[in-house]
C-alpha cells in the first residue's frame, strides 16, 4: 500500500464528488484552528473501546441533514435534551453507561441517489447539503464559500454545546420536564411514567448518599457529548486534518480535528476509493455504514485496511438493512467480522433501510419498522453470541411530523402538520423517547 498523506485520496476514484467552481476560496479553512483536540478524540476512542467490549452502550443521533439555520439556541438545546433524556432511559434499561455522539456541528454534506433532479421541468443539481449548495432551486450551484461557512457554523454550534454543558445543562438532578402527555394509551403512559419515576428515585438516592459528589466517582452533573458527521466532502475533511501529538502520546498522529467521530456512508465505501483512502490514515474512531449491498468478504477487506491493528472500538459498523432484510444480511456480517478477528462496535441504524413513501408521495418511516429492526438486531446478535452495542438514529428534539407511528400515533395524514426535513424523515422528540423506552423495556425483560 502506498504512503498515506492527508491528500492521498485525490489519487483515487471518488464517488459522490462535487466540483466547486473556485476551490481557492476554500483555502481559508486550512489555516483555521481545529474545532476539537486530540485528547478528546482519544477519550472517545477509549470510550468506544469499552462499548466494543460490551461495557457501555452507544447512542448516536441527530439530523439527517443539519442546516446552517439549526445553528441557533433552540434547536441545539432541544437536540441535547432529547439525547440526554434518551441516554438516561437507556442507562436504566441496559444497566451500563451510555456514550453519546451527536450528528451535529458539521453534519451538512449529503450523498444523493441522483446528482440531478427535475424542478419545474428543468434539470438542476440535487441539494447536496448546506455546505455545498442551497435547497432553493436558485442556489443549486456549488459554492466554495459554503465550505467555509460550514466551518464557522460548526464552531458556533460546538461552542454553544460546550457552554451549555459547562453551565450545568446536563445536570441530572433536574427532572428536565419529562412531559408524557402526548402518549395516547394510558397503559403505555403508565409504563413510561414508572420508568421515569424509577430513574428520578435512583438519582435522588445517589444524591442522598453523596455518590455524585465523591471525587473518585464520575461526575453526574456533566455529560460528555461527542460530535460526528459523515466524512463526505474530502476537501473539507483534509483541511481539518492535522498532525499533533496528544498529551502523553509517544508520537504525533494525524487527526481529523473538525469533529470527534466520522463515518463513511453506504455509497462511498468502495475498497479502492477516495473515502476509504482518506479514512485509513486518521486516528479518530470511525464508522462504516453497512447496507444490504455489502458483501461479507468485502467488509473483511475494508476492515483490514481501516483497522489493520485490530483495535477494539476503532471501527463502528453501523448496519442499516431494513426490518425485512436484516435477517438476510446481519448474521453473515457478524460471522465474517468475528472470523477476521476484529472487535468492532455493532450499531443498528434502523432508519435508512426503512424509508418508504406515503400514497401521496411523502417520504416517511414507521416507528414500528424502526423498532422491529432494532429488536431483530438485538436478537440476532445474541443468537450468534455477539452483542448489539449501540443505535444510530435520525432524530430532532423538535416537534416535527416526519415519521409515522409511535405513542402519539401519528398517521400519514398528520405528516403535513409540521414536515420540515429537507432530506430524510426524523424521529421527533416524543418518538425518540419512545424508541429509548422500548429498548430499555426490551433489555429489562
Ligand atoms: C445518512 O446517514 O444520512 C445516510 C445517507 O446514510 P447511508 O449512507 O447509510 O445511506
Ligand atoms: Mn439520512
Amino acid at each position: 500500500m502506498s504512503a498515506w498523506t492527508p491528500d492521498s485520496w485525490t489519487t483515487k476514484p471518488i464517488k459522490q464528488d462535487v466540483t466547486f467552481p473556485d476551490p481557492e476560496a476554500f483555502n481559508a479553512v486550512v489555516s483555521s484552528p481545529p474545532l476539537v483536540c486530540p485528547e478528546e478524540v482519544l477519550n472517545l476512542r477509549e470510550q468506544l473501546r469499552k462499548v466494543a467490549l460490551g461495557e457501555a452502550f452507544l447512542l448516536q443521533g441527530g439530523d439527517c441533514a443539519e442546516l446552517f439555520d439549526y445553528c441557533a439556541a433552540g434547536p441545539i438545546e432541544d437536540k441535547l435534551k432529547v439525547l440526554l433524556q434518551m441516554s438516561l432511559v437507556l442507562i436504566w434499561g441496559a444497566g451500563i453507561p451510555v456514550v453519546r455522539i451527536a450528528r451535529m456541528a458539521g453534519q451538512y454534506a449529503k450523498p444523493r441517489s441522483s446528482p440531478y433532479e427535475s424542478v419545474n421541468g428543468q434539470q438542476i443539481m440535487s441539494f447536496r447539503g448546506d455546505n455545498v449548495n442551497g435547497f432553493d432551486p436558485s442556489e443549486r450551484i456549488p459554492d466554495p464559500q459554503r465550505l467555509l461557512s460550514a466551518y464557522f457554523h460548526s464552531a458556533a454550534t460546538l461552542n454553544y454545546v460546550r457552554a451549555l454543558l459547562s453551565g450545568g445543562f446536563a445536570d441530572l438532578h433536574d427532572p428536565m420536564a419529562w412531559n408524557l402527555d402526548h402518549v395516547r394509551h394510558d397503559h403505555v403512559r403508565g409504563e413510561y411514567q414508572s420508568i421515569v419515576n424509577q430513574l428520578l428515585q435512583s438519582l435522588d438516592f445517589m444524591r442522598t448518599i453523596g455518590v455524585d459528589r465523591g471525587e473518585s466517582q464520575p461526575a453526574l452533573n456533566t455529560a460528555d457529548i461527542f460530535m460526528s458527521h459523515e466524512g463526505l466532502i474530502l476537501e473539507y475533511e483534509q483541511a481539518l486534518t492535522r498532525q499533533q501529538q496528544a498529551r502523553g502520546a509517544p508520537q504525533a498522529d494525524w487527526f481529523n480535528l473538525g469533529t470527534h467521530f466520522l463515518w463513511i456512508g453506504d455509497r462511498t465505501r468502495q475498497l479502492d476509493g477516495a473515502h476509504i483512502e482518506y479514512f485509513r490514515g486518521i486516528k479518530n474512531p470511525i464508522g462504516i455504514k453497512c447496507g444490504p449491498s455489502l458483501d461479507p468478504a468485502e467488509l473483511v477487506r475494508l476492515l483490514a485496511i481501516v483497522d489493520s491493528d485490530r483495535e477494539p472500538g476503532k471501527v463502528t459498523l453501523i448496519t442499516r438493512y431494513g426490518a425485512g432484510k436484516i435477517e438476510n444480511h446481519l448474521p453473515a456480517h457478524i460471522e465474517a467480522v468475528r472470523a477476521a478477528g476484529h472487535c468492532v462496535v455493532w450499531a443498528c441504524d434502523p432508519m435508512h433501510g426503512n424509508t418508504e413513501s406515503t400514497p401521496t408521495g411523502v417520504k416517511t418511516r414507521h416507528v414500528d419498522n424502526i423498532m422491529a429492526e432494532i429488536k431483530q438486531a438485538i436478537a440476532i446478535h445474541s443468537r450468534l453470541g455477539s452483542r448489539l452495542n449501540g443505535i444510530h438514529l435520525e432524530l430532532t428534539g423538535e416537534r416535527v411530523t416526519e415519521c409515522v407511528g409511535g405513542s402519539m400515533e401519528l398517521s400519514a395524514t398528520d405528516l403535513a402538520q409540521n414536515y420540515r426535513t429537507f432530506c430524510d424523515p426524523r424521529l421527533n422528540y416524543h418518538q425518540s423517547l419512545d424508541i429509548a423506552f422500548l429498548i430499555a423495556q426490551h433489555y429489562k425483560e
